[in-house]
């Protein structure tokens, strides 16, 4: 068969320019909102809420602006968030219950540009080109802060004709570095303003190569700590003078990555254990044994572990070594090692059952695409995770643009498309059929779950909510 040609095939069906969501994302990805750590940040930060906060006052939302501060002894910098509420109708159903609230959560900060001079355009020029839009942000995550805005303005007379639904969204300049003036801060001012929102759809990408591909119903946490062990510096030809610390580091990182974690479902990949970093000694001096040795640890792991059982299993580990790290001349030292995990700044997993906005999430992505979204917990961690604490009732998915870029045309799959173009990559871009589709997806998820069947009333939230008693959401884990 003759190679196709390629040549008449066109990138994108729509104009680009003439499109609202991806004029928006461009005004946003204009403005370098680095996560503002340093105060000359700052600026940056107000004027992307300003932008989105204009945009949703003149579609007629009630627009709350907050600055938060405080979160962490050692982050300390203020942070702008804002959030915004859509109400059509009265506010409340016929059983004067308060009409369903559906929340989406995103950031506006983005991560540094990186290694500027390995960029084809400028990061924060929002260029177009082949199909794609181009900026530091865009598909992590101000390409689906544009869409979702967008795509309430075309599921208005779709969700006025329900009656009465809310629709809300939370934004932060502060989810790219400590997460702790941020969404946080609002989900808890939310709550005690009385307001229970049902559902939250949290915009991080969830697909790694094709929109809509998967939603994400959970997250696994994130545990760090590090191990220490104390040798005795001196020569190397003299070893049993002296107590060289690598022997037993190298062990206790053998006897904890060999263990096989098989408490992954359908949803969650296992737990696992791994070395990220390790220091010790010095590459210019072969005949020194080192006097210190250090490995630095990360678990990823599912709901049905918790940073104080994880820590638990390591220090038991250590103390029970397995039958084959009893045998080796090294276990007995495997005492002296400190252990240290960083419990106080853990990421907690969370898995929401899927529900009502799950299925209309899916059935969305069936009706725009024509492909199926499969449901996972693989993944970093994200700002779903504070929602549980707050909200243990609503059901949360995650639903945004794919981490690599997307595929502008299938037919020119960029070269690079491996090494470049991602999230938190140089030439990050999205697709502009991405972004545009992404905008359906929402306003017809919206849609779907305003129509779709009341879920448990009030009185009875909190009781199981399925035929197997499993409870929506796990028992809160706590960290210390
Ligand atoms: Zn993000």
């Amino acid at each position: 068969m003759p190679p196709e040609d390629h040549s008449k095939h066109k990138h994108t069906k729509i104009d680009a320019a003439g499109d609202a969501t991806v004029n928006l994302a461009r005004a946003l990805v204009k403005i370098p909102s680095i996560t503002a750590v340093n105060p000359a940040d700052k600026p940056a930060s107000a004027r992307s809420i300003d932008v989105i906060a204009d945009y949703a006052a003149k579609s007629g939302a009630r627009v709350e602006r907050s600055e938060y501060s405080g979160g962490h002894h050692k982050w300390d910098y203020p942070v702008e968030n804002v959030y915004l509420e859509w109400t059509f109708g009265k506010g409340e159903n016929d059983n004067g219950q308060p009409a369903k609230h559906i929340c989406y959560i995103g950031h506006l900060d983005v991560v540094p540009v990186g290694d500027a001079a390995k960029w084809t355009t400028q990061p924060f020029d929002g260029e177009i080109k082949d199909g794609y839009l181009y900026g530091r942000g865009v598909t992590d995550m101000k390409g689906s802060v544009a869409a979702f805005i967008t795509a309430i303005e075309d599921a208005v007379q779709d969700l006025k004709a329900q009656g009465s639904v809310r629709v809300s969204m939370i934004l932060t300049t502060d989810e790219e570095w400590a997460a702790v003036n941020g969404t946080k801060k609002v989900l808890e001012w939310l709550k005690k303003e009385g307001q229970a929102p049902d559902a939250f759809i949290v915009g991080e990408p969830s697909s790694q190569d094709d929109l809509g591909s998967h939603i994400k119903i959970g997250r696994r946490g994130s545990l760090v700590g590090t191990f220490n062990v104390a040798g005795v510096q001196g020569h190397a030809a003299y070893q049993e003078l002296f107590e060289n610390p690598n022997r037993a580091l190298a062990l206790a990182v053998a006897i904890l990555s060999s263990k096989e974690w098989k408490d992954g479902n359908e949803n969650f990949p296992n737990t696992n254990f791994e070395t990220v970093a390790l220091k010790s000694g010095d590459f210019g001096a072969s005949a020194v044994i080192p006097g210190k040795a250090e490995a630095l640890w990360n678990i990823r792991f599912t709901p049905t572990q918790t940073p104080d059982s994880l820590e638990a299993w390591i220090k038991d580990a250590l103390a029970n070594p397995p039958e084959w790290a009893k045998s080796h001349p090294d276990a007995d030292k495997l005492k002296n090692i400190t252990v240290t995990a960083n419990k106080d700044t853990a990421s907690q997993p969370y898995y929401s059952e899927p529900a009502n906005l799950a299925k209309s999430a899916q059935d969305a992505v069936k009706t725009v695409l024509g492909t199926p979204a499969k449901l996972d917990g693989s993944g970093g961690t994200t700002d779903g995770r504070f929602v549980a604490n707050y909200f243990p009732d609503a059901e949360i998915i995650e639903l945004g643009l794919p981490e690599r870029g997307g595929i502008a045309c299938k037919h020119h799959k960029p070269e690079d498309y491996l090494t470049k173009g991602g999230m938190h990559q140089v030439d990050e871009r999205a697709a502009i059929d991405d972004l545009v589709n992404l905008r359906h997806i929402f306003k017809q998820t919206l849609v779907n779950y305003a129509r779709a069947e009341e879920t448990a009333p009030a009185a009875e939230k909190g009781a199981p909510a399925n035929a197997t008693g499993k409870p929506k959401h796990p028992a809160p884990r706590h960290g210390s």
